[in-house]
C-alpha cells in the first residue's frame, strides 16, 4: 500500500540534486538553485498524471484540507458535512477554519451515505466533504447532484485514494477542490506533504497565495510581493518535494503492483461464503491498496480479531470500530470538546450535541468491517500465503 515500501535510487537521486545546491526552499533563490525546482516539477507531474488543471503542494494532507476550505470561503459557523469514518484530520481541518463538522453516517461503501447527507442539510450547510476511504471512491454522482441542487461546495478528501478513479476521472479532481496526503504511509510519500488540486483558475490563485502567507508570487523579488489577502505558512520544502517527485513518477508502477496482489487476496477471500465485500460505486476505480470486507456480526468480527492477535497475524488488518483515529466511536476528545484553543459558539453547540446523536447505522457497518492492507513488496507466493492464513482464521470463527 504505501510508497515508502519501495523507497530507493530514484528518490535518493532527486533529494541529492537538492542537497547539491543547498536551496531547500521552494520559492526564490533563482540563481543559486541551478534550475532545480522540485516542488514546481511535482505540481506539474500531478497535473499531467491526474489530468487536472492546477495543483498546489502544501506541508501535509491536513494543511491541504485546511487551505482548500479556507480559499473556498468556508469559515466561522459554516457547516461542513463529513463522514463518521475517516481520519481525524478531516474534522481538524474543518475546526481550524472556524467551521462546524457535521458528522453523518456511512454505508457499505465505507463512505458518505447520500441519503444521510441529504437529511443533514440545514441553512448553515456550505460544503459536502466526502472522504474516499481506503483507496476507493465515494458515490460522487449522487453527492454531486445533492451539491448542485442545494448550491453546496464539494471538497473531496482524497488523502487515502491517490490513483483511485470514479467513472474514468481521478478522485480529487471531480469536486470544486480535492486534497491528497503524501505523509509517510500514503500511496505516494514525500515524508510529509500534501496537495490541493482544482480545475478552477481563481481557486488555484488563492491556494497558491494562502499557503505562503498571502504572497501573490507575481514579481521576481519575494520581498516586494503584494499580499491582497491574509494567508498562512503551509509550504512544502524542496527536500520533501524531491522525494514526492520520484514517488509520483512511480504511481502507475505502485498501482499495478497493488492491483496484482489485491486480485490474489480478494480471490481467496471470495471463497469464504460467510463474508461479503465493501460496495464500491465504481469497482474499476479501486486503487486496490486494501480490501475491505464484512463479517456477518459484531461478535464474529471481535472473535476474529482476538484470533488474529493470538496468531500474531493481525498486522495489516484493521478493525476500525475499535480504532482511536478513524471512527467516531472513540473520538472522545471531539465529543468532550477537549481543545487547547477556544472554539466558537456554533462549534461548541454542534459538538455538545454530538454524543447524543444516533450513529447506529454507521455502527452496524463498522462493527463488522475489516480492512486488509495490500503490500507493494509481496511476491505472488507471499500474497497467497497471507490470504490463506487469513482465510483459515476466518473459517475458524464459524
Ligand atoms: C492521512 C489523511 C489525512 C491527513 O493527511 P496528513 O498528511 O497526515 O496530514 C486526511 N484525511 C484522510 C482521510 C487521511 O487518511
Amino acid at each position: 500500500m504505501p510508497g515508502f515500501e519501495l523507497f530507493g535510487e530514484q528518490e535518493r537521486k532527486e533529494v541529492n540534486e537538492v542537497l547539491e545546491t543547498g536551496i531547500l526552499m521552494r520559492y526564490g533563490f533563482d540563481g543559486a538553485r541551478k534550475g532545480r525546482w522540485k516542488a514546481k516539477e511535482l505540481e506539474q507531474e500531478i497535473c499531467s498524471q491526474l489530468s487536472v488543471n492546477h495543483a498546489q503542494l502544501v506541508s501535509s494532507g491536513t494543511a491541504a484540507l485546511t487551505t482548500a476550505l479556507a480559499v473556498l470561503g468556508i469559515g466561522a459557523g459554516d457547516e461542513v458535512i463529513m463522514p463518521t469514518f475517516t481520519f481525524v484530520a478531516s474534522f481538524e481541518a474543518v475546526l481550524s477554519v472556524g467551521a462546524v463538522p457535521v458528522l453523518v453516517d456511512v454505508d457499505e461503501t465505507l463512505t458518505l451515505n447520500p441519503e444521510a447527507v441529504r437529511a443533514a442539510i440545514t441553512p448553515a450547510t456550505k460544503c459536502v466533504m466526502p472522504v474516499h476511504m481506503c483507496g476507493a471512491p465515494a458515490d460522487l454522482d449522487a453527492l454531486k447532484a445533492i451539491c448542485e441542487q442545494h448550491s453546496l461546495l464539494l471538497l473531496e478528501d482524497a488523502c487515502q485514494s491517490l490513483g483511485a478513479k470514479y467513472k474514468g476521472k481521478y478522485v480529487g479532481t471531480i469536486g470544486d477542490a480535492g486534497a491528497y496526503s503524501f505523509d509517510f504511509v500514503k500511496t505516494v510519500t514525500c515524508g510529509e506533504g500534501g496537495a490541493v488540486v482544482t480545475n478552477d483558475a481563481q481557486t488555484y490563485t488563492a491556494l497558491d497565495a494562502y499557503s505562503d502567507h498571502g504572497h501573490d508570487h507575481k514579481g521576481v523579488d519575494r520581498g516586494a510581493d503584494l499580499h491582497p489577502f491574509l494567508g498562512y505558512n503551509f509550504r512544502i520544502s524542496e527536500l520533501h518535494a524531491a522525494v514526492g517527485l520520484a514517488q509520483m513518477r512511480r504511481l502507475n508502477e505502485f498501482l499495478s503492483l497493488q492491483k496484482k496482489n489485491h486480485a490474489i487476496v480478494k480471490e481467496i477471500l471470495s471463497t469464504i461464503p460467510q463474508i461479503s465485500f465493501r460496495k464500491i460505486p465504481d469497482e474499476s476505480g479501486d486503487s486496490c491498496g486494501s480490501v475491505s470486507w464484512f463479517l456477518p456480526s459484531e461478535e464474529k468480527a471481535k472473535a476474529l480479531v482476538t484470533k488474529l492477535k493470538a496468531e500474531n497475524i493481525l498486522a495489516g488488518n484493521f478493525y476500525w470500530y475499535d480504532n482511536n483515529w478513524h471512527y467516531i466511536r472513540n473520538w472522545h476528545h471531539l465529543k468532550n470538546l477537549s481543545t487547547y484553543n477556544k472554539l466558537n459558539p456554533e462549534q461548541i453547540d454542534a459538538l455538545e450535541r454530538l454524543s447524543s446523536r444516533d450513529f447506529s447505522a454507521s455502527d452496524t457497518i463498522m462493527s463488522r468491517c475489516i480492512t486488509t492492507n495490500i503490500s507493494l513488496t509481496w511476491t505472488e507466493e507471499q500474497a497467497k500465503e497471507k490470504a490463506d492464513k487469513l482465510k483459515a482464521a476466518i473459517e475458524s470463527v464459524f
